[in-house]
């Protein structure tokens, strides 16, 4: 994808600070952390979103995920972390290109995620969940 900044940096064409590599995924240091050691996790190939992964291929490119988070938490000294993963620009995503952000956390840490939270009616959820299974694609 010629004009996408990922795809730049899995090619070596824009520098970044990589601290993983294999087949399928780069990690790299996001340029603008959260927390001091926010990484991104980034599939080599270029699907937009987590839904243009084509079927099987998603566990492929999140095979290391894992061990990258383990030796994250060990170089930065924490146990906590988050692992968000936007999807279209109504949900914050930026650069469209599949990533994970991998944010260490620590105690007391300034990082809040301000979910409002709801509540269901009724047998509303139960609803909900009954057409997320018709939807479901088999
Ligand atoms: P998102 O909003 O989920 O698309 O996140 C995109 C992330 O990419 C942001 O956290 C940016 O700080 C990060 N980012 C953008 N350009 C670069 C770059 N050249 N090197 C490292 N991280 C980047
Ligand atoms: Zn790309």
């Amino acid at each position: 994808m010629p004009d996408c900044i990922f795809c730049k940096i899995v090619e070596g064409k824009i520098p970044s600070a990589k601290l993983f590599e294999d087949d399928a995924a780069i990690a790299i240091m996001d340029i603008n952390p959260i927390t001091f050691g926010h990484s991104l996790y980034i599939s080599k190939r270029h699907y937009a979103t987590l839904l243009d992964v084509p079927e099987g291929e998603l566990g492929v490119i999140i095979k290391n995920l894992q061990k990258v988070v383990s030796a994250l938490l060990k170089a930065t000294e924490c146990e906590g972390f988050n692992i968000i993963q936007n999807n279209q620009r109504c949900a914050g995503q930026l650069v469209p290109h599949l990533h994970f952000h991998l944010i260490p956390r620590r105690p007391n840490d300034p990082i809040r995620f301000n979910w409002q939270i709801g509540i269901y009616q009724n047998d509303e959820s139960q609803k909900l969940a009954e057409e997320i299974r018709k939807s479901l694609v088999k």
